[in-house]
């Protein structure tokens, strides 16, 4: 959908919340109290109320936008320009393109939209052969750590460690001047405190089909990732090797990296995640082309409300 479109598509207000609730029909809604998804839709109080126990719940109620004030438009814009680009939008850029007064509201909004993305995402597992990496990420120092003198590199208090999986399946018959060539398919990306075997194996086995081949480093980190799946296979990796023999998580990890930098400065460590997850569903979903609007609106009416973002 183009911006043209998508103007003459949700023109106003009304339209959007027409939109909005077709997509609560289709989806189905639950009564919080009785689960029970039998209602009748109440016009003048723009509720639905339970055929069963008889309460009422808004339009919004148990959807993303549970407790919002923001107009139904503003999701639509910020759902249609998020998923129209590869790229994302500050909140700041956000707030300006809409013409809001309050910086707030629209940052808590992008963010709650992240964490769905981020839901819909856990729901899936990878498979095949597995790329399996660290990333260290740049972020802001916490105010308690400040004062310390900075470590340097890896354990350095400026950097989030994420754990990185690329499902990269080794095509048949075909070698170039890089090695195998590997194709690319679902990828994932987690924050971790810290790179303990015990932190990481749990999220691996979490993440990953039993039936899976993980390729790595030959880090302590990763010492049980034989026991879940079927085969591990670490290997010393010097550092100039890295972008051949573990090529896709590398290109992930800079193109992700590249992202944050062009539209972020100093990002808190604790939303880290939250801008990892848009960055990973978009790449998951990189063929859906214009049905990633559709996607994110499915997402976003079928959530319940566990979304009420830390304000800062
Ligand atoms: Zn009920």
């Amino acid at each position: 959908m183009n911006l043209l479109n998508f103007v003459s598509q949700y023109p106003d207000e009304s339209s959007c919340r027409a939109k909005f609730k077709e997509y609560r029909d289709k989806q189905g809604v639950i009564c919080p109290h009785c689960r029970c998804t039998e209602h009748y839709w109440k016009q003048d109080k723009e509720s639905y109320e339970c055929k069963k126990c008889g309460k009422r719940q808004s339009l919004r109620a148990n959807t993303v936008m549970h407790g919002s004030q923001l107009p139904f438009r503003y999701w639509f814009i910020a759902i249609h320009l998020l998923t129209s680009t590869k790229k994302s939008f500050s909140a700041a850029e956000m707030q300006r393109q809409l013409g809001h007064t309050y910086y707030e509201p629209i940052w808590s909004m992008l963010h709650k939209l992240r964490q769905i993305m981020g839901k819909r995402d856990e729901q899936y597992s990878l498979s095949g052969v597995i790329e399996l990496d660290e990333g260290f990420f740049s972020t802001e120092t916490d105010e308690d750590e400040k004062d310390k003198p900075l470590k340097r590199g890896r354990g350095s208090q400026k950097k989030s460690k994420v754990l990185v999986m690329a499902e990269s399946q080794p095509l048949e018959g075909k070698t170039t001047k890089t090695g195998k060539p590997r194709q690319v398919g679902h990828l994932k990306m987690i924050v971790i405190n810290d790179l303990r075997a015990n932190t990481i194996t749990p999220l691996v086995k979490e993440n990953v089909s039993e039936a899976s081949i993980i390729d790595s480093d030959d880090s302590t980190s990763y010492v049980k990732l034989k026991d879940i799946v079927k085969e591990h296979h670490p290997q010393v990796i010097p550092k100039t090797e890295i972008g051949k023999i573990l090529p896709w998580v590398h290109i992930a990890i800079s193109n992700a990296k590249r992202m944050l930098l062009d539209i972020y400065h100093d990002i808190k460590p604790e939303y880290l995640q939250n801008y990892l997850n848009e960055f990973c569903y978009k790449f998951n979903r990189r063929y859906f082309g214009e049905n990633l609007f559709d996607r994110l609106m499915i997402a976003s009416v079928s959530y319940k409300n566990q979304f009420r973002c830390k304000t800062r």
